[in-house]
């Protein structure tokens, strides 16, 4: 590898890219190489400090696996390398030649972040629309969108992140901040030294639960019925904030009248949380309102109610009067930039993306396709055949529902193209694999709507052969004859002069302040003199939107599929999708040092389910559910960890995913999100054992040496 790197001796100061966190950095460069990565300063995201994923982002960079030209499959299924401008011609004129056959829908993009964030989804939004296909998808059919669905639906914005350090209690439902976002921790850590009580909820106990003052296991999926229970609490012994729910809230007396049915008995028996347990988080709640910061993490999201389940928990925040105030749910101030692409064709006879009829809801507020539907029109099961997707730093064949499905969709493909770092299990089944650039080599905005901070990247290092992503969809929409229109900036740089316009910002002044500036002070309580952003001006507790589309106004509470539908089959409920410490979804699993903590794909088991199927620690097993199975190693955790009847696998392994066993077709009706947290499996003992590899091995044989090639 024969890297450029900006300078030749010191330190860039840019942003973190190893997850969506977005840390201050600097990269320090000795005789043009890049040699380690330091925390950087002048940042509240991370304020100084650095999480050990950040640490590797060289071994990332400079990662022998690396692809670092394109590649074509040839019919036995090898690749070849061929030259970039070879590769983007052929792609260039299948795709034409695919539009002209079954018409421009017939090709879809599917945006992942290994790449990137908002800035590479307005360029794969400008390109699929400037080549005429209303087929935008991408993991977020999958991920975060529930989240973002629940909130706008209630309060009208989306802001995931509280000042946690401002809160006199902290409820987290689904989450595990320390592992998920560990700069949040600092937060944490001031409000618990203030004071600010804790409590977690959710079925794994994880490294939060055990700093909690109450930690409580629910059956998966019945977060709901915790919250109506809560709200009706708080409503019953007249201890929620009169004021605010009568001047900026609609629909209070629907859920008032709702909530009666469920009494702490109804949410014992539902739930399984301890009656006492929600009468006494009720009293936290009440005690500290409006001073409340109520998180959730992906853990609510993957069930059938998961967006209804969503609604109630922030319908319970804003009955404390929690909103837009530091701690509660705050309406953020975005920066003036000019717009990319804009979620929705503007135009009214703009066709449909694929799932829009079924999903509403998700089309409505993301303006994208329904993934999993997708894979139906693959398999040419839908309206029209889907005969074309180019994927940029995805991997869905191990992170989407329904592995199997996945990969017989992708094959059925008359052309895949995948952008990617690795020959990643996806990219391994497309007809040609474009190298794609880490953020070290590339220079973007970035906005911060929790401190209202901007940002610019800076490109640190490039490799010869290596484009950024602009470059990517610039070039291959100029061979499809629309790159004047969509995208006439010759480079990264005058993009993100073309975004800075509407600003009074500079890229100068960007760059001259690598921690970020201050786009605008962060003011709280708008609402006392605006609309909220909602059809009524007002926090929605019943939404006449989705009464419109067929839906209950008000959130109401399904038990999960898991209670509604037992398979004796099937005894026990996976849940996946949590994250690692060192892992990020599919990514970094070939980072060296972290698979000698990381060795396989494990199942974790109660040990008292162990010891009934008589399972030892260490032994293989097979995980089935009604789709397929996977062979994994058992871990046997201890009691307290998960609840009995619960196994959970991690879902970013290449080899043995576990989406193999997970549901495409079992969807909350609202976001469309898939069933990942409590899939019915059954668990077998292997008779025969896998040797573990040992640490040494995986050093030897898999990733030795991730330092630099030259
Ligand atoms: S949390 Fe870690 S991986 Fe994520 S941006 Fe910060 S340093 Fe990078």
């Amino acid at each position: 590898m024969k890297e450029r790197t900006a300078i030749q001796n010191g330190t860039v100061k840019t942003l973190c890219r190893m997850c969506n966190t977005r840390c201050s950095i600097a990269v320090v460069i000795k005789d043009g190489i890049m040699t380690e990565i330091l925390p950087g300063a002048g940042n509240p995201v991370n304020d100084g400090r650095i999480c050990p994923r950040g640490k590797t982002a060289l071994e990332h960079f400079y990662h022998r696996d690396r692809i670092l030209a394109p590649l074509k499959r040839m019919p036995d299924g090898s690749f070849v390398t061929i030259a970039r401008e070879q590769a983007l011609d052929e792609i260039a004129e299948r795709m034409a030649a695919l539009k002209a056959e079954y018409g421009a829908p017939a090709v879809g993009v599917w945006k992942g972040e290994g790449v990137g964030f908002l800035q590479q989804e307005g360029y794969v939004r400008r390109f699929i629309r400037g080549f005429g296909s209303p087929n935008y998808f991408s993991n977020d059919s999958a991920c975060f969108n529930g989240r973002y669905l629940g909130n706008r639906l209630v309060t009208g914005f989306w802001n995931p992140y509280p000042r946690f350090d401002a809160a006199r209690l902290i409820l987290l439902l689904g989450s595990n901040p320390p592992v998920c976002h560990p700069p949040f921790m600092k937060e944490f850590a001031d409000a618990r030294s203030s004071g600010a009580r804790l409590v977690v909820i959710d079925p794994r106990l994880n490294p939060i639960g055990c700093w909690a003052d109450i930690f409580a296991q629910p059956l998966p999926g019945t977060d709901g019925a915790l919250a109506w229970g809560l709200i009706n609490l708080l409503v019953q012994s007249d201890a929620y904030d009169k004021d605010f729910v009568s001047r900026y809230t609609v629909g209070f007396s629907e859920i008032a009248a709702y909530a009666r049915r469920f009494t702490p008995e109804v949410v014992e028996a539902e739930s399984g949380i301890y009656a006492d347990v929600v009468r006494t988080i009720a009293e936290m709640i009440a005690d500290s309102r409006p001073e409340i910061s109520i998180y959730l993490g992906t853990g609510l999201e993957h069930h059938e109610n998961g967006v209804n389940n969503i609604r109630a928990l922030t319908i319970l925040s804003c009955l404390c009067g929690a909103l837009d105030t530091e701690c509660g749910l705050y309406w953020p101030e975005r920066m003036p930039l000019a717009e990319l692409s804009s979620r929705k064709d503007p135009s009214p006879s703009a066709p449909l993306p694929i799932g829009a009829d079924r999903f509403p809801v998700l089309y409505d507020f993301t303006g994208e396709g329904h993934t999993m539907t997708a894979m139906d029109y693959m398999l040419g099961m839908g309206e029209y055949p889907l005969k074309g997707l180019v994927i940029t730093a995805a991997n869905p064949v191990v992170t989407h529902p329904d592995t199997l499905k996945v990969e017989r969709a992708f094959k059925n493909l008359d052309l895949l193209v995948a952008n990617d770092f690795f020959l990643t299990r996806t990219a391994r089944l497309a007809h040609y694999v474009l190298p794609a650039e880490t953020f070290l080599e590339r220079s973007e905005i970035h906005c911060n709507i929790k401190y209202h901070r901007v940002y610019l990247t800076r490109k640190v290092a490039e490799i010869p052969g290596i484009e950024n992503e602009y470059r990517f969809w610039h070039d291959l929409a100029h061979r499809l004859g629309f790159g004047e229109d969509c995208f006439p900036w010759k480079n990264e740089t005058e993009v993100n002069r073309y975004l800075l316009a509407p600003s009074d910002i500079t890229l100068e002044d960007l760059k001259a302040h690598p921690g970020g500036i201050v786009y605008q002070p962060v003011r709280y309580r708008k609402h006392e003199t605006a609309p909220l952003p909602t059809p009524s001006g007002k926090v929605e507790f019943a939404s006449g939107y989705l009464k419109g589309l067929g839906f209950s106004e008000i959130p109401e509470y399904i038990p999960p599929f898991h209670l509604r539908e037992r398979a004796d089959d099937y005894p026990f409920l996976l849940t996946t999708g949590a994250r690692m410490t060192l892992f990020y979804h599919s990514r970094h699993q070939n980072i060296a040092r972290f698979r000698l903590i990381h060795r396989r794909p494990e199942a974790e088991i109660h040990p008292d389910d162990a010891e009934a199927i008589g399972i030892a620690d260490g032994d293989m097993v097979r995980l089935s559910s009604r789709l397929g199975s996977i062979e994994v190693a058992a871990r046997i955790v201890h009691r307290a960890e998960l609840r009995r009847g619960v196994v959970e696998v991690y879902h970013g392994w290449e080899d043995q995913p576990v989406n193999i066993l997970t549901f495409g077709d079992v969807n909350d009706p609202i976001s469309g999100f898939p069933l990942l947290k409590a899939v019915p499996v059954r668990i077998e003992k292997l008779a025969s054992q896998k040797a573990v590899p040992a640490p040494a091995d995986l050093v030897s044989e898999e990733c030795a040496d991730p330092g630099f090639d030259d």
